[in-house]
């Protein structure tokens, strides 16, 4: 295999106090979802719909074990866990966490995204768009616990709802 030239490391978010002396940290979210939907019809294009899915999927795993190492892996308490992810989500504008239901005994979680960075007031669609959010969130539930989670999403703005909803079961 060729050498990878694309491996994730936190070094590529870059120094933003240095590079964006000016503009700062923040930009518009038109820009991050132009984004988004323009590599989704692309890889669409070239990979076809599932494959993209699980791309997005993964991508958002590989985010989602990334941000965990960068800002949660010093929390043991899993209130504490919640509360910390719930604030950087809602400070850092991704979103309004809030976990509906958990069940420890069954590790089975129900979890809702309020004012979510990818979907939040696009047209009606007829399905789900939040793959990238079922991995992050898997990546977070995997990290803490050590387990294997896997994350669906059940409702979501695109599908009628106001607020993303992801089940997340745990497997194996
Ligand atoms: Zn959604």
């Amino acid at each position: 295999m060729q050498d990878r030239r694309y491996v994730f490391s936190w070094d590529l978010i870059g120094n933003l106090d240095i590079g964006r002396p000016n503009l700062g940290p923040m930009t518009r979210l038109e820009v991050y979802r132009l984004m988004q939907y323009a590599f989704r019809d692309v890889i669409e294009r070239h990979c076809g719909t599932v494959k993209t899915d699980t791309i997005f999927y993964e991508s958002g795993y590989l985010a989602g074990q990334e941000f965990y190492k960068q800002f949660f892996s010093h929390i043991k308490d899993f209130a504490v866990f919640i509360s910390t992810v719930q604030a950087t989500l809602k400070d850092m504008g991704v979103g309004i966490l809030r976990v509906e239901k958990a069940d420890m005994e069954q590790k089975s979680f129900v979890i809702t995204v309020s004012e979510d960075l990818d979907c939040s007031g696009l047209p009606e669609l007829n399905y789900e768009v939040c793959v990238y959010d079922e991995g992050f969130l898997a990546a977070l539930l995997d990290s803490f616990t050590g387990e294997k989670f896997v994350v669906k999403e059940v409702d979501c703005w695109c599908t009628g709802d106001r607020t993303c909803r992801f089940t997340a079961e745990v497997v194996g």
